[in-house]
């Protein structure tokens, strides 16, 4: 399965999915990766930590 779960810019009225543009890792939280995501409408960003799903 692909995580197509990417968030929701919440700056429209349709439902605009925004594009993960980059990942970071957070120093505080070795365990959780924070994505960066990008709404190719508008523009805006917005952070999101990502849960590591069980590797195969
Ligand atoms: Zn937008």
């Amino acid at each position: 399965m692909d995580h197509e779960d990417a968030p929701s810019c919440e700056r429209h009225e349709d439902k605009v999915p925004m594009r993960l543009r980059s990942m970071h890792s957070d120093s505080s939280r070795p365990d959780t990766v924070v994505g960066l995501y990008e709404c190719p409408e508008c523009g805006y960003e917005r952070r999101r930590p990502i849960e590591a799903t069980t590797a195969a």
